[in-house]
């Protein structure tokens, strides 16, 4: 860091804002967590400098005997902590992850089933500002309006009447636990591919603290950096049948160099991930984020489909008649960074939205239980209402330290 102060004065200051915004607020974002200085530690070596397209053993670069042990170590430990026949570790996020499997199992033009956006599913899901609903013809299932779940036989309807080539399952912005069996049972009925986009879950999963979709899906695609608590990056899972399809997809298919030094820190947050302790933390994030909707709900917000099983909350906020977005930013002038987020049936424009959404990866991280789950309802709560609890967000906070160690 002292390098990088002493180079760039402009973006050591940036580097320190935000370390004083993640140690100063509560982060309570869904999609984000504290990595490790380990894998911080990967992310900042020369690994960065190597080209290496191609994979370990058959590159189209010298050079890469080093950076091929890191993927190899990141394969390895991908395939044993998810029980995949085949791992890809390149995908350098999440929507790369599912262009590429798209482009490994689909032509342009393909009809695809998966979640509408407005009730949890992802842009790559079919929207239209996206790749996936120019090239593809998508079609979506929506959640029910009474239980705000999954309709599975409305799924099955659908996929009768439309004969989609792939159906995705899998969402940003669902609470509950998805049955990837009655998917694959849907999709066999339509001779379908499934993939699970299991972006959000799969830290969830590799903590065993919900089900794993590997042996239901034909591909998993997934984030490293949400509950998993990897580097930014993505990654692919699946069967040794579509193996090359998938690998050739990524490269040369979607993308160039792979990051080695973020393929490097994948492998370190692979091996954190499969130590004991990231059992307990996985369990820990979902008790926590059910403590958390439970909290909410005392404070007249109400959680969608009435609670979570996983890392995040979704909040209906019309009881309080305050929209989304004005509860976003009371909350981030509190220091309690949440996003505004549609909900299910939403009268509101996505750029105002009726809900929140709040997710427990990080606060977790940090140490925080159920009682501090229950605080921090209540600090959101007053943030909502306009009652300045800025101090008390930092007297919260200063008892759990993210990133305590100096830089
Ligand atoms: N899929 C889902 C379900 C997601 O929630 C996200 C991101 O939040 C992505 C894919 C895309 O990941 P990335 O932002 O790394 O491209």
């Amino acid at each position: 860091f002292d390098a990088l102060r002493e180079t760039d004065p402009q973006i050591a200051d940036v580097v320190l804002d935000e370390l004083e915004r993640l140690r100063g607020g509560l982060q309570l974002i869904a999609s984000e967590n504290f990595t490790s200085p380990a894998v911080l530690a990967a992310l900042g070596s020369t690994l960065t400098n190597k080209y290496a397209e191609g994979y370990p053993g058959r590159r189209y670069y010298g050079g890469c005997a080093a950076v091929d042990r890191a993927e190899e170590l990141a394969i390895e430990r991908a395939k044993a902590l998810f029980g995949a026949e085949h791992a890809n570790v390149q995908p350098h996020s999440g929507a790369s992850a599912n262009l590429a499997a798209y482009a490994a199992l689909l032509m342009p033009g393909d009809t695809v089933l998966a979640m509408e956006l407005p009730h949890g599913g992802h842009l790559t899901h079919g929207s239209k500002v996206n790749f996936s609903g120019k090239w593809f013809n998508t079609v979506g299932y929506p959640v029910r309006r009474d239980d705000e779940l999954i309709d599975y036989d409305g799924v099955r309807e659908l996929a009768l009447t439309h004969r989609p080539a792939m159906i995705i399952c899998g969402a940003t912005a669902y609470p509950r636990l998805i049955d990837f069996a009655r998917f694959r049972a849907i999709a066999d009925e339509v001779g379908a591919y499934l993939m699970v986009d299991a972006a959000h879950f799969i830290g969830l999963v590799a903590g065993r603290a919900i089900p794993s979709p590997v042996p239901h899906a034909d591909v998993v695609s997934c984030t490293t950096h949400k509950v998993l608590r990897g580097p930014r990056g993505g990654m692919l899972l699946c069967r040794e049948s579509l193996a090359q399809r998938i690998d050739k997809a990524v490269f040369p298919f979607t993308q160039g160099g792979p990051l080695m030094h973020a393929v490097a820190a994948k492998a370190v947050a692979l091996h954190e991930a499969a130590q004991p302790a990231f059992a307990d933390y996985a369990g820990q994030v979902v008790r926590n984020a059910r403590a958390l909707a439970a909290g909410l709900q005392e404070q007249g917000m109400r959680p969608v489909s009435g609670g979570t099983d996983t890392h995040l909350a979704l909040i209906d906020l019309r009881g309080l008649r305050i929209t989304g977005r004005e509860a976003e930013e009371r909350c981030d002038a509190a220091g309690i960074t949440l996003n505004k987020n549609a909900i299910p049936y939403d009268p509101e424009k996505p750029m105002t939205a009726s809900g929140v959404r709040v997710g427990t990866p990080s606060v977790t991280t940090q140490g925080m239980g159920e009682a501090e789950m229950a605080r921090i309802a209540e600090l959101i709560g007053a943030a909502v209402r306009g009652e300045p609890v800025r101090d008390r967000v930092s007297d919260l906070v200063a008892r759990f330290p993210a990133y305590p160690a100096p830089l």
